[in-house]
């Protein structure tokens, strides 16, 4: 590549007395003053990078249309030693006669190299003419001289080509600079502190609306075009970055246009020169319009407020819940109601699920967990009721349904709600209660203690060792009590002998009031021997524990019949049947018996 100076000089190869006009009129002058001086036919500059050229593209040899003195380069050494060749045809260096750029022969050639300050060398100053001729010492110097001159003109040329280019550079990065600001809908402001003078550019004054010349540079001006809600919080900005409170000064405020409409806009800046005291004397900063983002963020704001309010407003808690594939589990999200839930604040649970597992009944802590697994596992909805205990609110039933959906880095994340479900418990259990116990007694209805004999059949039947026996009794003339005593002195008859009853069995033994005044037991585990002994104890407690109305007393009795329950046994009716038919007996035979199937 050719340096910047060897291009500066292609410019320069020209013999003096060629038409045209040189760049540089020095280099011209210079040129003739040596053709005056020496009285020779030319002087010219001949470039070292057209000397360079001529021998990489013609390997030395001159081309037809290429005057031979361009490869007169490689005859000079590499110092500013002056080459004197007197007659060229005598000299053995030249094959064939030289010619100048005119096609005149050259006889006598002078030369020397010219090589700038800065020690480059950018070609060679030469002396051509058509006779052969000497050269003096004193003409050799001057000849030096003049090349020394051509090379200092040479530089300065570069170097003020250089500063131009340097020149150019700047203005295109300022106007590059303006440009953007402009395109940016940035203002620029300068402050004169002390004067209460402010300068905006163009650009600020687009933004408010105006024209150039429309708004005054008085400071206190300013102010006044501040939405009055903001003022004070700009004057404050402002006091504290002159007071050195603040780095710079940054603020976001309301301002009115020309139109009277107000504009967000953000506001940046810095005193950049204070006196000896601190004093600020000069501020400049850049003014945005924001209004279009202030307007988006308020528009997402609302939209997130609606959200907040709504998820709050709805009765329960509405939650996001995520668990990593490390198994670390948290509520991403939870509404106001965590705190009616689980008595909790949203900030106790975002990181870690524990102070919600601690209030989860023990006995439903391994159900709520597992339902979770599977839901994790199968991706399937979530839903569980479960037991919480709750510091103020004490034992409560809560229910929890949620979507899970698998994130890419394999965690799990559900979006759903928790509500309370205590009253509907409340009312399940009352309607199971109906449903399965006898109101008067408070022992299991029939229906009840009929599913509960055939469970206990299924066990029979499924375990080869387990005995059960079915008890049948019956209050012996019963109709007799409700004759004499009245009908709530007979009720009163049913509720002692049930409360009797419940009294002899063991929690693994079934109970059920099956009709009137009759009473179905089955006892687990038993078989008829051990049932029978039952009978007799149960027998002996009604005989020992009368019923009381006032300072009356009533004997009761009963009679019982006693069989087993088979595991041949197609249904729990089979055993009861054969129990009936030895109660049967019993009553036949004379009451207040214990007769076996
Ligand atoms: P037995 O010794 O042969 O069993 O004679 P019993 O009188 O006990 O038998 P019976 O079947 O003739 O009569 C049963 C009576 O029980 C008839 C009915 O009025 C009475 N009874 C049935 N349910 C109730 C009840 O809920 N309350 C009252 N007070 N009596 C009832
Ligand atoms: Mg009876
Ligand atoms: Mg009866």
């Amino acid at each position: 590549m050719l340096s910047h100076l060897k291009s500066q000089a292609l410019g320069l190869c020209r013999p003096a007395n060629a038409p045209g006009t040189l760049p540089d009129k020095r280099f011209d002058s210079l040129l003739r003053i040596a053709r005056g001086h020496f009285g020779v036919v030319d002087a010219l500059f001949l470039p070292e990078a057209v000397s360079e050229l001529w021998a990489d593209t013609h390997e030395g040899r001159a081309l037809s249309g290429l005057p031979d003195v361009f490869s007169l380069g490689r005859y000079f050494s590499a110092h500013d030693e002056v080459l004197v060749i007197p007659d060229t045809v005598a000299d053995g260096r030249f094959r064939r006669p030289l010619h100048d750029t005119c096609n005149r022969p050259v006889r006598f050639l002078a030369g020397c190299r010219v090589i700038t300050p800065a020690a480059e060398s950018v070609g060679f100053f030469c002396l051509l003419d058509d006779a052969p001729r000497d050269m003096t010492e004193e003409d050799q110097a001057f000849l030096r001289d003049l090349a020394r001159l051509a090379a200092e003109i040479i530089e300065r040329d570069g170097t003020q080509a250089r500063l131009e280019e340097e020149v150019n550079t700047l203005r295109e990065g300022e106007r590059r600079m303006t440009l953007a600001i402009a395109g940016s809908g940035t203002g620029i402001w300068d402050r004169d502190i002390q004067a209460g003078e402010i300068y905006y550019s163009a650009g600020w004054k687009a933004i408010l609306g105006y024209t150039d010349a429309e708004i005054s540079n008085r400071i206190e001006d300013s102010y006044t075009r501040i939405h009055p809600d903001d003022v004070d919080y700009v004057r404050a900005a402002i006091r504290a970055h002159f007071d050195q409170q603040t780095a710079n000064y940054e603020v976001e405020h309301r301002i009115r246009c020309k139109d009277g409409r107000y504009k967000w806009i953000s506001s940046r800046g810095r005193v950049v020169s204070r006196d000896a005291d601190g004093t600020p004397l000069r501020m400049i900063g850049t003014t945005t319009d924001i209004s279009a983002i202030r307007g988006m963020s308020e528009r997402l704001q609302q939209t997130v407020d609606l959200l907040t309010n709504l998820t709050n407003e709805v009765p329960g808690l509405v939650f996001q819940y995520q668990r990593t594939p490390a198994g670390d589990s948290s509520f991403s999200y939870a509404s106001a109601g965590i705190q009616d839930m689980y008595e909790l604040t949203p900030e106790q649970v975002a990181t870690n699920d524990a102070p919600v597992n601690r209030l989860i009944h023990p006995d439903d802590l391994p159900g709520y967990r597992m339902s979770f697994d599977v839901s994790a596992a199968s991706l399937t909805p979530w839903h569980f009721e479960y037991r919480v205990w709750l510091p103020r609110q004490g034992l409560r039933w809560r229910q929890g349904d949620a979507r899970p959906v698998r994130l890419a880095d394999g965690s799990t994340l559900w979006h759903g709600f928790i509500t309370d479900i205590t009253e509907r418990k409340r009312i399940e259990a009352e309607l199971h209660e109906f449903a399965t116990v006898d109101f008067l007694i408070q022992l299991p209805n029939r229906r009840h203690f009929m599913m509960q004999i055939e469970a206990e059949l299924m066990k029979v039947q499924r375990a080869l060792d387990r005995r059960s026996a079915v008890l049948m009794c019956d209050l012996d003339h019963f109709k007799l009590i409700n004759d004499q005593w009245g009908h709530a002195v007979g009720d009163q008859a049913l509720r002692h002998f049930a409360a009797i009853v419940r009294d002899q069995l063991s929690e693994w033994d079934l109970v059920g009031r099956v009709g009137g005044e009759e009473f179905a037991v089955v006892l687990s585990g038993k078989d008829i021997a051990q049932a029978s002994a039952f009978a007799q104890q149960l027998q002996q407690r009604i005989t020992e524990v009368p019923l009381r109305v006032g300072d009356q007393r009533i004997p009761l009795t009963v009679s019982v019949g006693v069989s087993a329950i088979m595991a041949s046994d197609t249904s729990a009716d089979a055993a009861l049947s054969r129990s009936d038919e030895a109660l049967y007996r019993a009553k036949k035979n004379g009451r207040n018996r214990i007769e076996c199937y």
